[in-house]
């Protein structure tokens, strides 16, 4: 392979040195602490540009958002002619009711939304309205999943016991909370039979947060079933499924129906936007006993970006192409980690997979990624970064519906490059 490493960054560092100086660490997300420090120019489809003029094939999409591609001139045209009448009112515009009615019609089985910023906040307000709607306090998550940064969700295990990941986090906040191992239907029977004060039981249907790890057959179906046995609200936290497995997310994809999800990333090309979706009986509470709230909420901005990004994937759903794409990368990665006789394994769905290095038997609950050497793959992530592909150090890798044969081939002969100089 005639692919070097490419290894100006000269820019990079100097603005890497400045940024140092202004914000901690340099980066404004402590996700991105873990990554590569690359400063872009821009983006564009399927590709990156640092601002030393290297181009990347991108597979992290600003980890997820950019499902329909960089810089999307519909969706761009959209926000940019839509807030030239304002952004924020403070009242209601017309733009809101054709965002809700789209997104309501396209999720499918929803009946209301409430639009927000980010999937941290619309996770915590999911967990409220089940709160309230049950009366009780405590809900069961799974190991590995995430669902933002905040006190009563951040976690890490220490120990092999969930422990709260930041200094500063109360931990107190963690006690609401019983953690199980994902794809263990018995677990959650048990628990909520030992039980009686379970709000909701909150799951990424596909855990993307922990190597892509799927769910068994019927276990999305089997969590349906124990909830509405205990009277008790399942949140589907779709953030990075919703949109991207399918038009009406993993929902529509797994034929199971939640009673509340969340939704971000994919759902606005690019823009940030979050929502909360389910049915009029729990979503009602909102219009008067149970608080959410933001400034922010439903801009205009916001509206005219979920409706470019949504009118786009529904015109042309780019889910069959995304796939195709996804199941060629895999197998060439396979295929290349075959020849170089390296121990990589790849698991999850073609447009949201996990890479990494160890046994390559599949994986189906957390205590399964102690099999993984993660370390290995983190720097071999720094390699393929290096060579143009920009990728997670933590393995995911997400599609893009620009992304086409030119830059499969161009990840490919990049990645054998990468391996060719150890891995
Ligand atoms: N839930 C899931 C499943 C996520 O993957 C993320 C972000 N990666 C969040 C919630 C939090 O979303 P945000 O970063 O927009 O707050």
């Amino acid at each position: 392979a005639a692919v070097q490493p490419q290894a100006v960054r000269t820019r990079t560092a100097e603005l890497r040195d400045h940024a140092r100086t202004l914000t901690p660490g340099g980066v404004h997300s402590n996700v991105r602490l873990a990554g590569p420090s690359v400063f872009f120019e821009r983006g564009e489809g399927a590709w990156l540009y640092d601002v030393d003029g290297n181009g990347y094939v991108d597979y992290l999409l600003g980890q997820g958002p950019n499902f329909l591609g960089h810089a999307s001139t519909r969706v761009n045209d959209a926000v940019a002619r839509e807030s030239r009448r304002g952004t924020i009112f403070g009242g209601q515009h017309v733009l809101e009711n054709e965002a809700g009615e789209l997104f309501l019609d396209t999720v499918g089985w929803a009946e209301r939304v409430r639009f927000g910023l980010t999937g941290t906040e619309a996770d915590q307000v999911a967990l409220r309205l089940a709160r309230a709607a049950t009366g009780r306090t405590k809900f069961v998550r799974f190991e590995g999943t995430y669902h933002g940064w905040l006190d009563n969700v951040l976690v890490t295990a220490v120990d092999g016991k969930t422990a709260p990941a930041s200094k500063g986090q109360l931990a107190h906040h963690l006690d609401d909370t019983y953690f199980l191992p994902f794809n263990d239907v018995d677990a959650v029977a048990a628990t909520l039979s030992a039980h009686d004060d379970v709000a909701a039981v909150i799951v990424e249907p596909v855990m993307c947060n922990s190597a892509a790890i799927m769910p068994r057959d019927g276990y999305l179906q089997q969590l349906r079933r124990l909830c509405d046995r205990h009277g008790i609200v399942l949140i589907f936290d779709e953030v990075i499924t919703g949109f991207r497995l399918a038009l009406g997310g993993a929902a529509e994809r797994f034929g199971v129906t939640p009673d509340l999800a969340v939704y971000g990333k994919a759902m606005a090309g690019g823009w940030p936007v979050s929502a909360l979706a389910g049915s009029a009986a729990l979503m009602d509470m909102f219009g008067g006993e149970v608080n959410h709230s933001g400034t922010f909420n439903s801009s205009v901005p916001a509206c005219a970006a979920v409706i470019a990004a949504l009118t786009t994937l529904r015109e042309d759903p780019p889910y069959t192409r995304v796939e195709d794409h996804g199941m060629k990368l895999m197998a060439g990665i396979r295929e290349l980690a075959l020849r170089y006789d390296v121990p990589m394994r790849i698991q999850g769905l073609p447009m949201a997979f996990h890479v990494s290095f160890g046994d390559p038997s599949p994986i189906h609950d957390h205590s399964g990624l102690a099999r993984l050497d993660l370390t290995r793959y983190a720097a071999f992530a720094q390699n393929l970064v290096s060579h143009g592909v920009w990728v997670a150090p933590r393995g995911i890798w997400y599609v893009s519906s620009a992304h086409g044969d030119r830059e499969l081939a161009a990840a490919l002969e990049r990645f054998e490059a990468a391996l060719a100089t150890g891995a």
